[in-house]
């Protein structure tokens, strides 16, 4: 019996991970956070019954309370909280699926306290991977990808300990503007960036996803992950997302993972790892996926892509300044206050305008961090709608 604690129960990453536990009786659900779901918390605390519960607000946190006094289980909020349920004693893997670098702490904390992380959050490593890699080294736990991407990568490498690739070959949907002119991206509306023509994702990640920020943001995930040099981490178009990463070794061989786009596939093996858990999505018939085609990324129509091999190259604070300024860019581009097409822009400018440091510890992250929000809220004041 696996025991399994989840931040971010309610969004895309979370409640599919419910759904996997759901149909396979072996794993226990510890804990779970929210942010604001009060109605959804509720729901899967009756259905999975774990011991620990966490709102962000405390607000919220008396109003769940309130609705679950019936039950003997435990609610608490805020850090403090997202922090307790990662370090529970009875639980063995934290599930990372909250948004932003907001999972830097509970991440560590739950190494620390020796659980495995079956990492979703993505701005966790982005922003802390220096420091996130070496700990789980030191701790002895695994960092287990969930992103799709990632977990192919993973998947490929198993059985090869001493053999690392010489490429990783990381697959991108091309979102929902691929085939869009740059005239054309200039006029996205929010709605428009919302339509992704291959994965059901929350709203940041869809967003990162028509401005290739994800894919950014991949890659230097994928630079921490897997030791890789930067340039020999290859962006490939690929829109029919069937694969969905590969790598390839000295030999000219190519291994890759392929699967319907189905994020139960990775975040099943993430909880199951090293075993495989039955039926967890359809199966692929190859006869009927039709022509699987790829591309070269175009970075003059998305040019936030190129912008993950510059800051690897600068290192130090630069990640940190991409994320920051991308964590305010999007959420100005979903309250309508910010063109979509200004996201590069404005994290081109934050890059040039915010001085680059050295990064030794979680605090500079900090520090880094409310430097880039500060210089992209004053740029994104000057583009406002
Ligand atoms: P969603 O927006 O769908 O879900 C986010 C979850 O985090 C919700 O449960 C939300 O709670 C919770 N949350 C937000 N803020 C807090 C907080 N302060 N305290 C506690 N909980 C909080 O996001 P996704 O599931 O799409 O993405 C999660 C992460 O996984 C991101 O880093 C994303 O990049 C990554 N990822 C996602 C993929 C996907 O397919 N969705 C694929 C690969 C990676 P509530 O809704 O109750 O407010």
């Amino acid at each position: 019996m696996k025991k399994i604690a989840i931040l971010g129960s309610t969004g895309s990453i979370g409640t599919q991970t419910l759904e996997v536990i759901r149909e396979n009786k072996d794993i226990e659900v510890t804990g779970l956070a929210a942010g604001t779901n009060v109605d959804l918390l509720e729901k899967q605390i009756r259905e999975f019954q774990p011991k620990l519960v966490a709102m962000w607000t405390e607000e919220k946190a008396k109003e769940l309370k309130s609705r679950i006094r019936d039950l003997d289980v435990k609610v608490v909020s805020g850090m403090d909280g997202l922090l307790e349920i990662a370090t529970m004693e009875e639980s063995e893997i934290l599930v990372t699926a909250i948004v932003g670098m907001i999972g830097i702490r509970p991440t560590i904390a739950a190494m620390k306290a020796g659980k495995d992380i079956a990492l979703a959050n993505k701005e966790t490593l982005v922003t802390a991977g220096h420091i996130i890699m070496p700990l789980a080294e030191e701790c002895h736990v695994k960092i287990l990808p969930v992103d799709s991407e990632h977990s192919a990568i993973f998947q490929c490498i198993q059985g090869r300990p001493n053999q690392l690739p010489c490429r990783i070959v990381l697959t991108a949907s091309g979102g929902p503007f691929r085939t869009w002119t740059k005239e054309q991206i200039q006029s996205a509306t929010v709605e428009q960036a919302l339509r992704h023509p291959n994965w059901s994702m929350g709203r940041k990640i869809t967003i990162d996803s028509a401005s290739m920020v994800n894919k950014a943001l991949e890659v230097i995930e994928a630079r921490h992950l897997f030791g890789l040099a930067p340039e020999k981490i290859q962006v490939v178009i690929h829109p029919q997302s069937i694969i969905h990463s590969g790598v390839e070794f000295a030999d000219g061989a190519t291994l890759v993972q392929m699967g319907q786009p189905d994020m139960r596939v990775p975040i099943a093996y993430a909880m199951s790892y090293p075993e495989r858990l039955d039926n967890v999505a359809p199966r692929l018939d190859l006869t009927q996926v039709g022509p699987l085609t790829f591309e070269q990324p175009d970075f003059e129509r998305f040019p936030a892509l190129k912008l993950a091999y510059q800051v690897l190259e600068t290192g130090g604070s630069a990640p940190v300044l991409l994320n920051g300024a991308n964590e305010i860019a999007v959420e100005r581009v979903l309250a309508h206050r910010l063109p979509f097409w200004r996201i590069a822009p404005l994290l081109e400018e934050t890059l040039s305008r915010v001085p680059q440091t050295g990064i030794t510890c979680v605090e500079d992250v900090y520090a880094a961090d409310r430097a880039a929000r500060k210089a992209a809220e004053e740029i994104a004041a000057r583009w406002a709608i």
